[in-house]
């Protein structure tokens, strides 16, 4: 089955790190959301046979949109779409937006997984990403969340400059206590276009060594692991049944069809992506066509090669389903690849599967350069 991802391209403000293309000005959020109801329904002619059992709403901040908004797009998907009987449908969510929030409208609404952009459980290091939510704030919340949905996940953002590492170590206990399910961690990133950049550039903040990033790497790895979470994508971590369903689609190069500005589709081979621009997003739309910007028809080696990387940083190279798709054996096509890998202990072979194991991971993108 096949997965949806809606864009919800509205922030209330941009933070210090994020080069995302995104909208702070919320007076056109109504236009927009008009604009993508259409979008859905243009589109949705091409998937008559097609089944779906994902949808996930990311951004931007798509906690910007109200219960309410929410129930109308995911009713249009219902009405268009041929939507399985117990979908997933996630919503990324700032904590900041739920000082007043009803979660019981959420779940009405059809939402029945949240995944919290916490970033940290330290007040100074929210500061210094610019957040504006503090730390106790975003506990209260999530605690209102877990009273009415189990599946809820915690982003945190580490290996900030000097970061102690009994601040991390802190994080990772409060989402212990708070008895999550489901981790994303990611390093900061110094994007460029960022004011994280330019303050780097003037020397005012300094970017970790590797070392020491691998170093944090392997702290976060090895606390939520001994605690019940299984590492199951390079940035990810679940207890048993709260993997992402949909963004596992990605990993396995399934097809996932997406809407709003700026969000990309794989669907059968062919890749596209529409406009970030909200204003030719409308446009296109006003205009009853589909807003795509690029799309590209991705020929064999294309697809092997991002199959592969794909599976790399997720739960692996699944030898059947390569096999029906390139019509060739994983294990023969690399061989010594497979061999050495597993000779310096960075991967693991099965009957079935090859998967990259802890060593392996921390340097997936290398491993993925050097031998696919
Ligand atoms: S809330 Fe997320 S998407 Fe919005 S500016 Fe901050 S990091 Fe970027």
């Amino acid at each position: 089955m096949s997965g949806i991802y809606i864009h919800i391209p509205f922030c209330r403000r941009k933070c210090s790190y994020c080069d995302f293309y995104l909208i702070t000005n919320l007076n056109i959020v109504d236009r927009f959301v008009s604009n993508l109801l259409k979008e859905i329904e243009i589109s949705s002619v091409s998937y008559r046979k097609e089944k779906f059992n994902t949808i996930f709403f990311g951004g931007g901040t798509p906690s910007i949109l109200s219960a309410d908004k929410l129930d109308i797009i995911i009713s249009s998907l219902k009405n268009y779409f041929n939507i399985s009987e117990n979908p997933e449908v996630t919503i990324e969510a700032n904590p900041e937006d739920f000082a007043d929030a009803d979660f019981n409208e959420y779940r009405a609404a059809g939402i029945n997984r949240f995944s919290f952009g916490v970033q940290s459980f330290n007040n100074d290091e929210l500061k210094f990403l610019t957040r504006e939510h503090s730390a106790g704030y975003s506990e209260k919340i999530i605690r209102e969340c877990l009273k009415i949905f189990d599946n809820v996940s915690i982003d945190l953002i580490y290996s900030l400059p000097n970061q102690k590492k009994d601040n991390l170590i802190n994080s990772l206990k409060k989402v212990i206590e708070l008895n999550v399910p489901h981790v994303s961690a990611y390093t900061l990133i110094f994007e460029e276009q960022t004011k994280l950049y330019n303050l780097f550039r003037k020397n005012l903040v300094t970017k970790n060594e590797d070392s020491l990033e691998a170093e944090l790497y392997s702290l976060v790895t090895d606390f939520l692991t001994s605690r019940g979470f299984n590492h199951y994508e390079v940035s990810n971590y679940a207890k048993p049944g709260y993997q992402s369903k949909h963004n596992l689609k990605y990993w396995s190069y399934e097809n996932y069809v997406g809407f709003g500005p700026s969000a990309h589709s794989l669907y059968n081979g062919r890749r596209w992506n529409n406009y970030r621009d909200i204003v030719k997003y409308n446009l296109s739309l006003q205009n009853g066509s589909l807003p795509i910007e690029n799309e590209i028809i991705l020929n064999k080696d294309m697809i092997r090669l991002e199959f592969i990387m794909l599976a790399l940083r997720s739960k692996g190279v699944d030898f059947n389903r390569y096999e029906s798709m390139f019509d060739e054996k994983f294990t023969e096509k690399y061989i010594s690849s497979i061999s050495e890998l597993v000779n310096n202990n960075l991967g693991v072979i099965s009957s079935d599967n090859f998967k990259l194991n802890e060593n392996g991971f921390r340097l997936t993108d290398e491993i993925i350069a050097k031998y696919f």
